[in-house]
């Protein structure tokens, strides 16, 4: 019997929508679901685990694997780099599985240029917070960044929100269990 091919899941947020814990639990319930790990330049956050949360890697490391050919996507966020693994997408997907790629708009717009090319469907999901002091309150209270990366942060957000439209659905993170339940939906 002939696999299924998997396709991509591609989540954006903007920092503080509480995509994180979003992705988490939608991935605890569903087994056909497997997360892209990104490589990036920036710092581990305090718990941040390398190989889980994200593969930390130094920005001479990043470049050789860019010139490598080795992402399927990069962009430039908040002066760091990140990159999808090419590989690991196609492989997942070739074994039937779907990939969720938590990227953001740059990311998910490289990935819809060249899907065709590559063979791969895709569907996209726009997180939005339930209001702009939503998302404020969220980025402070998680004490994560310092005054000025959080008002880069609320500027960027600004900006992904004015793209919203591109996505094929959204979903309001008003209630976790409901925006679970509505992304688990989308993903079936
Ligand atoms: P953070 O540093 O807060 O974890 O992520 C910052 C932003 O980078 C978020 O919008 C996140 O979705 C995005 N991001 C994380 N990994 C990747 C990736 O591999 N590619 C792209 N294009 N964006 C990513």
């Amino acid at each position: 019997m002939k696999t299924q091919k998997g396709k991509l899941v591609v989540v954006s947020a903007p920092s503080g929508c509480g995509k994180t814990t979003l992705i988490q639990r939608l991935l605890e319930r569903n087994q056909s679901l497997v997360r892209s790990v990104s490589y990036t330049t920036r710092l581990p956050r305090t718990g941040e685990v390398n190989g889980r949360d994200y593969f930390f890697v130094s920005e001479d490391d990043f470049k050789a694997k860019k010139a490598a050919d080795f992402f399927l996507e990069t962009a430039k966020v908040f002066d760091s780099w990140y990159g999808t693994s090419r590989d690991f997408v196609l492989e997942h997907v070739a074994n039937g599985k779907n990939v969720v790629l938590a990227i953001d708009v740059q990311g998910m717009k490289q990935i819809n240029q060249k899907r065709t090319s590559n063979k791969l469907s895709m569907i996209s999901i726009f997180i939005l917070p339930p209001s702009p002091d939503a998302l404020q309150e969220r980025l402070r209270n998680r004490k994560t960044e310092n005054a000025g990366e959080i008002d880069q942060r609320l500027r960027e957000a600004k900006a992904e929100l004015a793209q919203k439209h591109l996505y094929d659905f959204q979903v309001i993170n008003t209630d976790i269990d409901r925006a679970v339940q509505e992304l688990e939906e989308i993903v079936k």
